[in-house]
């Protein structure tokens, strides 16, 4: 199934020179860039991505963190589609504790630190990147970063050879 999801390179991900690096491993995995900017992240738009959600499910500190995090600098903000998308751009993203992340994900790849650690430090693990997890989370998501005119639609010239 074709899907469109989003994906953000984290302040530090920015920070580290990374931008280049990770849109790179999307699209050499054939998944299409059809959305693409540099973002202050402000207060509201750090809460409407970090709801309470993830208070429930990793603890109000932790959203807490990650809303200081989030807002630290600017984050590149992604929509990509493909099929199965979501899954796909999971799968290269890597496991949201980095001391987890497999070599050869992104995570897995430029970070490595244990939830553990985070703690004791006061902070969020540093993991680079976020990707929605599912279809709904990815609806959600793409609404808070893009307009609908900010999504594009076009054909990559080697997409016979991909789809
Ligand atoms: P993901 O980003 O993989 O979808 P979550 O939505 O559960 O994962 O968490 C959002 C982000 O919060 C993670 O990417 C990570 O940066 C941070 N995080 C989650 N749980 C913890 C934790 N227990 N300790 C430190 N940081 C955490």
């Amino acid at each position: 199934m074709l899907q469109q999801t989003l994906v953000l390179v984290k302040p530090d991900g920015v920070q580290r020179g990374l931008i280049g690096e990770i849109i790179k491993r999307f699209e050499q995995r054939g998944l299409k860039i059809i959305g693409l900017k540099l973002v202050k992240v402000e207060e509201d738009t750090a809460k409407k991505h970090y709801t309470e959600d993830i208070s429930q499910r990793r603890g109000e500190k932790v959203r807490e963190n990650l809303l200081k995090f989030i807002s630290l600098g600017p984050v590149v903000a992604i929509a990509i589609e493909g099929v199965d998308a979501i899954e796909n751009v999971r799968k290269l993203v890597g496991d949201t504790e980095s001391k987890n992340a497999l070599p050869g994900t992104i995570r897995g790849d430029f970070s490595h630190v244990s939830f553990n650690y985070a703690k004791e430090k006061g902070t969020v693990v540093k993991n680079v990147v976020h990707a929605s997890s599912s279809l709904e989370e990815a609806k959600r998501e793409l609404g808070i970063w893009f307009s609908l005119d900010e999504i594009h639609d076009y054909k990559r010239v080697e997409e016979e050879h991909i789809f």
